[in-house]
């Protein structure tokens, strides 16, 4: 049996490539002491995944050669633990493959549920973000405004609804008129507005009649910007993520910091998911609550085979995917 793997054939400089791929093939690997074979079933495409190969971040950075570093939820297939036995559904640190193997302790049991993909999109990393960005950092309260930008990635769909399910007001910003149509009218945001089409700041200001109270930011640079002339005094900026600077040679800041963060005595405060994991027990329980009583709606864009991994990340990268992308690289086990 062949174990397929994607590594990295070159790091890019600019924007990311499929030749910057290179689908390997090796045996399967054995486990050894205290280890565990897995069988990878959903791989998390993620926006950061391009920020790892720039540098080392809140993880070291991924090298030429690297297999290709992902968030995955896997079958246990062997075990050479007390820990965990063949048949368990784990979350694990994989790469781009087929199988992996690891220590046991490095896999993270998981509840065995219907769908699989929901453990990665609502109640996995993009709904954590969403409500652990929105509720510690942002804070917002019923009535306020409430801007959120990839609003139909997977961090910021969920991002808006939650906040909808608090009672607040809450204006998307995403690329395109046909994925702001898609964000009224699937989501039930308020508003949405199309960076793209020009004139950012102009567009939120009468989408934001008010001001915003809370601006969740995923993407950085320009938008940003924008985003800080529409805020009102003591307003809350969340800085969950900046895609918009990923896969570019030209990284560009906003121009207005720190003037903004002044004059309008905002607060502006960055986190990573798992700063919160201790409160996860209370997000997955609001997150089923509003799941259960239709005020969330589970928005997911499943790519299938491993070998579609490196298409997957560059499309998503250009805006191409609505709700949380994920790779199928096998079934969902009986
Ligand atoms: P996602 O939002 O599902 O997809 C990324 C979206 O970004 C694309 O669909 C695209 O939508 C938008 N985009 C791409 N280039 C852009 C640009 N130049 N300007 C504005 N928008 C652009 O991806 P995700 O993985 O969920 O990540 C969303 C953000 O959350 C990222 O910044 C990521 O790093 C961050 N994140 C942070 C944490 C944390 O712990 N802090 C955890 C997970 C994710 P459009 O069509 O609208 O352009």
């Amino acid at each position: 049996m062949t174990n397929r793997q994607i590594v990295i054939a070159e790091l890019p400089e600019d924007a990311l490539r499929p030749e910057h791929f290179r689908l390997t093939e090796t045996d399967v690997p054995d486990p050894g002491a205290g280890e565990v074979q897995l069988r990878v079933i959903l791989m998390s495409i993620d926006a950061a995944n391009r920020s790892w190969m720039r540098g080392a971040t809140y993880r070291a950075a991924v090298k030429t050669g690297d297999a290709m570093p992902t968030y995955a939820i896997c079958e246990v297939t062997k075990s050479n633990s007390d820990r965990l036995a063949v048949g368990d559904i784990v979350a694990a640190e994989a790469t781009w493959s087929d199988y992996i193997t690891l220590p046991a302790h490095k896999a993270q049991k998981l509840p065995k549920v219907p769908q699989l993909s929901h453990l990665m999109s609502v109640y996995g990393i993009a709904g954590k973000t969403a409500y652990h960005g929105l509720i510690s950092i942002g804070r917002p309260m019923a009535g306020e405004t409430v801007i959120v930008s990839a609003a139909a990635g997977s961090v910021g769909g969920y991002v808006g609804q939650i906040a909808r399910a608090l009672g607040c007001r809450v204006v998307g910003i995403a690329g395109g008129a046909e994925k702001c149509r898609w964000v009224q009218e699937e989501l039930g945001f308020d508003a949405c507005v199309d960076y793209r089409a020009g004139g950012l700041s102009r567009a939120l200001a009468e989408a934001c009649p008010d001001g915003a109270d809370v601006y969740f930011d995923n993407v950085g640079g320009k938008v940003l910007e924008s985003a800080l002339n529409v805020m009102n005094e003591r307003g809350r900026v969340v800085c969950c993520g900046a895609v918009s600077q990923y896969d570019t040679d030209a990284p560009a800041g906003p121009r207005n910091l720190p003037g903004a963060i002044v004059v309008k005595r905002l607060r502006m405060e960055g986190f990573i998911v798992m700063d919160f994991a201790r409160d996860d027990d209370k997000c997955l329980r609001a997150m089923r609550h509003w799941v259960e009583r239709g005020q969330i709606k589970v928005t997911e864009d499943i790519v299938e085979g491993l070998e579609n991994a490196p298409q997957a990340l560059i499309g998503l990268l250009a805006g191409e995917n609505k709700g949380k992308r994920m790779v199928r690289v096998a079934a969902d086990p009986n």
